[in-house]
């Protein structure tokens, strides 16, 4: 029997009532399959900086080191609340980013996926999400604006200044877009290469890097599109898109907004590789606004669960049965409240029906 060690840092906001479903779908896998999970619960986040003055505790770090996988749940505050910690501290400074630095975890894929039968969900029109959008996002994740050198000061007039830096070598240029065209080989064989070159010194050496790395590829036809006018297509035409490769800062913000045109960022999971760890999280952060009230869609937190299983784990079948069994209960017409406005005709469900129901679904499903 397979054996693997999880650590499960459920965050903060809606992250712990998310993860709760996400663990309940992780015990029937463990009774469905030759599979036990060792589950290691560690404290990450503003709940950690609270509790261990350290949003990533040397004990957290412990329990990451040796997992095999990391589940990991939203973390941060309102923006109102975040001033209660000093802004080096603060959950993304102080743990996020030190967690992909320190697993480099420079891969980051967001799948932005409805099918047909649920494009009720989305803001744009049937016309527009026509036979459905699947998009996988690559996104670059330790390296540009979000992990460059920073000053602050006050300048020789006087005035306060900062200064962030956009740095990347061509190694961590290769690396992302080798895994984007690996992908994009096992899908359609288009890629679209995400970029700010009219103006970004950084997007000329990155588009360099991917005239070399495409010589590998001549399979996969590559299309570029700078990010402002892929943030226009996105909402115009979704379907065009199959693989999308971007670094860091642009990939933050464009699955956002590929949250937004599924209908909710809670539909919106996500893997985080690097060559010897990967951690799971939700795309989204910790919906202060919902927290606590059982309304929160655990679709993002199940999803990443059904990542780690393919990814970490060689558990593609089971991991498809997840997916399944999510999309069973949308095809029954239930949703939590994020997906189901008035009018719609969709059941509203809590948190912790919604993942009953998943589990329900999957119980029901041939094993593997
Ligand atoms: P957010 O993603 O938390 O929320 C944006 C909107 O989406 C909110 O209206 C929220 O209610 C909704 N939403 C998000 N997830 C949902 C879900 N599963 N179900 C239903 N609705 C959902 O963004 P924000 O409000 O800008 O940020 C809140 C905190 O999260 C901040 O402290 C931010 O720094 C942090 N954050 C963390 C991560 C991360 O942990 N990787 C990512 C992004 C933001």
């Amino acid at each position: 029997m397979k054996h693997y060690k999880i650590a499960v840092l459920a965050g903060d906001g809606i992250g712990p009532e998310i993860t709760r479903e996400a663990i309940k779908v992780l015990k029937l896998i463990e009774e469905r399959n030759d599979v036990t999970f060792e589950l290691l619960p560690a404290a990450f986040g503003a709940c950690a900086y609270f509790e261990f003055g350290d949003a990533f505790p040397p004990s957290t770090i412990e329990i990451c080191d040796r997992a095999d996988a990391i589940l990991k749940g939203p973390i941060g505050l309102s923006h109102e609340e975040s001033k209660q910690i000093p802004i080096d501290k603060q959950p993304e400074r102080g743990a996020l980013l030190p967690m992909r630095r320190r697993y480099n975890t420079y891969a980051n894929f967001r799948p932005v996926s409805l099918p047909k039968a649920l494009a009720h969900f989305s803001p744009l029109k049937p016309e527009i999400v026509g036979e459905g959008i699947d998009i996988i996002m690559v996104r670059e994740l330790v390296g540009g604006l979000y992990f460059g050198a920073k000053e602050t000061g006050v300048n020789e007039q006087g005035l306060r200044y900062v200064k962030e830096t956009l740095e990347y070598d061509e190694q961590q240029i290769k690396q992302i877009l080798l895994q984007a065209f690996k992908l994009a080989r096992k899908r359609k064989k288009v890629l679209h290469n995400i970029h700010k070159s009219n103006v970004l010194k950084s997007s000329v050496l990155w588009n360099e890097i991917l005239d070399e790395v495409a010589k590998d590829f001549p399979d996969v036809e590559v299309i570029h599109q700078l990010v402002d006018s892929a943030a226009t297509n996105l909402c115009l035409k979704p379907t065009q898109f199959d693989v999308m490769v971007m670094e860091n800062m642009f990939g933050d913000i464009l699955s956002d907004q590929g949250g937004g045109i599924l209908g909710s960022l809670g539909l919106m999971p996500s893997a985080c590789i690097g060559d010897e760890k990967a951690y799971y999280e939700p795309s989204h952060g910790s919906a202060p606004d919902i927290a606590g009230k059982n309304i929160a869609n655990p679709y993002s937190m199940i999803g990443s669960v059904a990542m780690m299983l393919e990814n970490s784990f060689a558990m593609e079948a089971e991991a498809k049965n997840v997916w399944n069994a999510m999309q069973a209960v949308f095809a029954d017409g239930f949703s939590t409240a994020d997906l189901s406005k008035p009018g719609s005709g969709v059941k509203m469900i809590g948190t912790d029906a919604f993942g009953d129901k998943v589990v329900e679904k999957l119980k029901a499903m041939p094993r593997v």
